[in-house]
């Protein structure tokens, strides 16, 4: 089963999809991870990349087209993928059909992670992260008990480039105008399902997981 995580900046696709793709053994193809990577160990396409992330802007589609393609390759013909920030775009949507196409697959549910903007800028602008152990705060919703300071390593925290407020509204800006039209792209192939992602995170698992659990019509034919 392949599943799309959809929805603007901070509407929470990245933490559903860890434990998601834990509990339910799929490979999880995070997009922004592969691009920051890329970044961190200086190769060619983080070097093109970094320009476009720093500005909040989508980086061009044959860079990640072809990062996506290169870790779906990677993850062998019976891999489940859980794609998180992917595709963000017409022209994404369409590769991705084609490289699921080519491993004899396609997109079977795209979850829509619905959220206001105002909800959305108060998660990013809020969130910290330790660069020493990964470990993630929110000034409001889970802070650290020292401000500043990592609870399990006690590294400083610090704040991710594009986290800042400006950027922050760019890269909303960005979602407005050029993925959030993929939503009446795949309600029209009839595999969206909108989850209320201003709700506790618990609930938003629950609810993915229902959904993942229910059976589709073609698998209720199949078994007949
Ligand atoms: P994210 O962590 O998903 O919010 O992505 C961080 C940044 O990486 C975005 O603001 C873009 O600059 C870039 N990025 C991530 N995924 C894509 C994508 N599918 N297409 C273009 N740029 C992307």
């Amino acid at each position: 089963m392949n599943v799309v995580f959809l929805g603007p900046p901070g509407a929470g696709k990245g933490t559903q999809a860890e434990t998601i793709s834990k509990k339910r053994n799929m490979e999880h193809v995070s997009t922004g991870d592969l691009l920051r990577e890329a970044v961190q160990g200086g190769t060619a396409t983080g070097m093109k990349a970094k320009k476009y992330m720093e500005k909040g802007l989508l980086v061009p589609d044959e860079l990640v087209v072809d990062i996506v393609a290169d870790r779906m390759s990677k993850g062998g013909h019976d891999s489940s993928f859980l794609l998180d920030g992917f595709p963000r775009n017409l022209a994404q949507a369409k590769a991705l059909d084609q490289t699921l196409k080519g491993l004899g697959n396609k997109v079977d549910v795209v979850f829509y992670f619905a959220i206001s903007e105002d909800m959305a800028v108060k998660r990013l602008t809020g969130r910290w992260l330790c660069s020493s152990c990964g470990a993630n705060y929110h000034e409001l919703y889970m802070p650290p008990e020292k401000a500043g300071i990592c609870d399990k390593c006690g590294k400083p925290l610090g704040q991710r480039p594009d986290d800042k407020v400006e950027t922050v509204k760019k890269r909303l800006k960005v979602y407005r105008e050029q993925t959030a039209g993929l939503i009446d792209y795949y309600e029209r192939k009839g595999v969206l399902k909108t989850i209320d992602a201003e709700q506790r995170a618990e609930l938003i698992h629950e609810s993915i997981c229902k959904t993942l659990d229910t059976p589709s019509k073609e698998e209720i034919y199949d078994r007949v």
